[in-house]
């Protein structure tokens, strides 16, 4: 199934980003507000998708089985978050050391702006499970959000973590995030299921 994506242009005429109202296969070719306006089409960029974070096996021996490489953000969908099970889809972490759980391509700040928080939604099947959850500038060798202290309350229940970017760190133009995450300390895995960038 192809991904669809969300695209935002930039409005030459409005002088201001402008997103697409749906999901769709390939960036506009005109402003989603007026088609007698005037883009810059080099500034347009994928701000969303539809990929959510999928599939998973119960292989112990591999911390990660899950790595999204489609470019574009990954985010919760609207209307809340609901409680998930574990039939429900995520990538597990379980790792000793700082591994990857997905990557995506960042457009930079001077295309994309500065993402102030990156909301990640996770659960555990173990709430004795001290994580690790990082976005890093592979590109840049930078730590754009970090927490080091991710905690639990019950298991199998979705929480959503904020992690403050640090905003002298996203750069000004394209490079590649990865959201990483490790186990610190105590039992069972992080199970991750979606997170995006808020500007
Ligand atoms: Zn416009």
């Amino acid at each position: 199934m192809a991904v669809l994506y969300k695209y935002r242009v930039w409005c030459v005429t409005e002088n201001t980003h402008v997103p697409t109202a749906s999901f769709q296969a390939s960036p506009p070719t005109t402003c989603p507000n007026n088609v007698a306006h005037t883009i810059t089409a080099s500034k347009t960029a994928v701000i969303d998708s539809d990929l959510s974070l999928e599939g998973h096996s119960e292989d112990t021996s591999n911390p990660h089985e899950v790595t999204s490489t489609q470019s574009g953000s990954i985010s919760y969908g609207g209307g809340g978050v609901t409680l998930k099970d574990d039939s429900s889809p995520f990538i597990k972490n379980n790792s000793s050391s700082y591994s990857v759980v997905s990557s995506f391509r960042f457009g930079g700040s001077t295309q994309d702006g500065t993402p102030s928080t990156v909301k990640i939604v996770v659960m555990t099947n173990d709430n004795s499970i001290v994580g690790a959850i990082r976005v890093y500038d592979v590109t840049n060798s930078l730590v754009i959000a970090e927490d080091t202290n991710v905690t639990f309350t019950s298991d199998d229940v979705s929480e959503i973590k904020s992690l403050s970017v640090t905003g002298g760190n996203v750069p000004a133009n394209e490079a590649i995030f990865e959201l990483q995450a490790k186990k610190v300390s105590g039992g069972g895995e992080l199970r991750f299921q979606e997170y995006t960038l808020q500007f």
